[in-house]
């Protein structure tokens, strides 16, 4: 079996123009400056909030385009069509989160089934990405959480209408052939959220995997998570949709352990959640009969793990079950040489307008800042192949 070779920049930014990688190169340069990055979260995105001139113009034409697939969902199938030339799905996500009232969960709700109307029209966008804080207010599920379900009437009525929205998201997605991935959030409302999910996958991934549940394996207690989860997948005959993340919110998590003096539920360095994470791409390839498995990481060390596997246990590398998948605007190289090599890789594409995906944008900004290998890596990919270009 060819090796795949990841330092291959010629097919890892094949898709973009000359201008396109020129682009990028200006943004990853402005993004690994801290303190412009910083400001640029702190003052500029929520200048767009207060409605100042000017500033959503700004954002819209730099990380809004680059970590974006458009302002609706017709804006976004440029995009999708993109990345399909190239063998790349599309894993369509309505940036919604974080509403509060009824009127937006209900708007979010109906925006992600038009989602779906349109993924089932679409063989590249197999899956779709939502979050809990779309169709459900936060402080409802830290109350669910804080009080293990014992709410007073009026919020239990919530919180019910909260699983209904879900319920009709999953529902339709089994109806149309298409999968649903719900997205990790913070500790203080991610058991709400695990609850909801496991309901989900055993009403509706009963014959195939439709809901996905996410697992951060930043947090000391989710490898053994996963594997209770697949002995209840077990126990209760339905099939586990596992995608692995490492995790987004350390920072808060840390913060909040702190002042609320409880231990933090992150692990305490990078190599143990290097490790757990890894731990868990081995536990999914095993059961992958049982598994479908998306390891969504940006982590070249991850990716490689799971092609070593696959490889050496003889595994089919498209199988269904065994996908891989980056955030759109990042790891070019890891997504596009995957899917040279014959392997399921989508890109993870947000799309609402730009004021709602405002919380995705800061995320990505500041992961972006933080000098990691793998963020350096890339930037300096797209310095090698703009001077291979200029060789030609
Ligand atoms: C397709 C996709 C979907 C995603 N969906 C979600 C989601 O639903 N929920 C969510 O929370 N995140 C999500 N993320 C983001 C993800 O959790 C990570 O923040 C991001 O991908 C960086 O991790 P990495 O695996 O790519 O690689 P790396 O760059 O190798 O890892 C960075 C990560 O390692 C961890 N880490 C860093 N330093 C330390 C330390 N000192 N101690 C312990 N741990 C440390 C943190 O989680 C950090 O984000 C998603 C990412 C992708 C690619």
């Amino acid at each position: 079996m060819g090796k795949i070779d990841f330092s291959d920049t010629q097919i890892a930014f094949e898709s973009k123009s000359d201008k396109e990688l020129k682009f990028m190169e200006f943004l990853f340069r402005m993004m690994s400056k801290q303190k412009l990055t910083n400001l640029a979260s702190s003052v500029g995105l929520k200048f767009i909030k207060w409605g100042i001139p000017g500033a959503r113009y700004f954002v819209e034409k730099t990380i809004f385009s680059h970590f974006c697939g458009g302002k609706s969902l017709e804006d976004s199938i440029i995009t999708i069509k993109d990345l399909e030339k190239y063998e790349v799905a599309t894993v369509l996500d309505y940036g919604a989160e974080g509403s509060e009232d009824e009127e937006d969960f209900d708007r979010t709700l109906n925006q992600t089934l038009k989602s779906i109307d349109f993924a089932a029209t679409y063989p590249s966008v197999p899956v779709l990405s939502t979050k809990v804080t779309g169709i459900a207010r936060t402080q409802l599920l830290k109350d669910y959480q804080k009080k293990r379900g014992n709410l007073e009437l009026e919020e239990l009525q919530e919180f019910n209408r909260a699983y209904e929205r879900l319920d009709k998201i999953c529902k339709a997605a089994s109806e149309k052939g298409v999968g649903i991935m719900i997205d990790a959030e913070e500790s203080p409302i991610q058991d709400s959220i695990d609850f909801l999910v496991e309901k989900m996958m055993e009403k509706h991934n009963q014959t195939k995997v439709v809901v996905y549940q996410t697992f951060q394996m930043y947090r000391r207690d989710k490898l053994d998570y996963l594997k209770k989860l697949l002995k209840d997948a077990n126990d209760k005959g339905y099939l586990l949709g596992a995608k692995l993340v490492r995790g987004a919110y350390m920072e808060k998590e840390r913060k909040w352990a702190k002042e609320g003096g409880y231990p933090s539920p992150i692990h305490t360095t990078k190599v143990d959640t290097d490790n757990a994470y890894d731990e868990g791409i081995r536990f999914c390839i095993e059961n992958y009969q049982k598994i479908a498995l998306c390891n969504a990481s940006h982590n070249l060390r991850s990716s490689e793990l799971m092609i070593e596997l696959i490889e050496k246990g003889g595994l089919q590398k498209d199988h269904a079950h065994l996908n891989f998948c980056q955030l759109y605007g990042m790891s070019d190289y890891i997504t596009y040489n995957l899917a040279k090599g014959g392997f399921n890789v989508a890109k993870y594409v947000p799309y609402g307008p730009v004021k709602e995906v405002i919380p995705y944008l800061i995320r990505r900004a500041e992961e972006n800042t933080t000098v990691t290998g793998e963020i350096g890596r890339e930037h300096q990919m797209i310095l090698d192949e703009l001077k291979r270009r200029r060789k030609k």
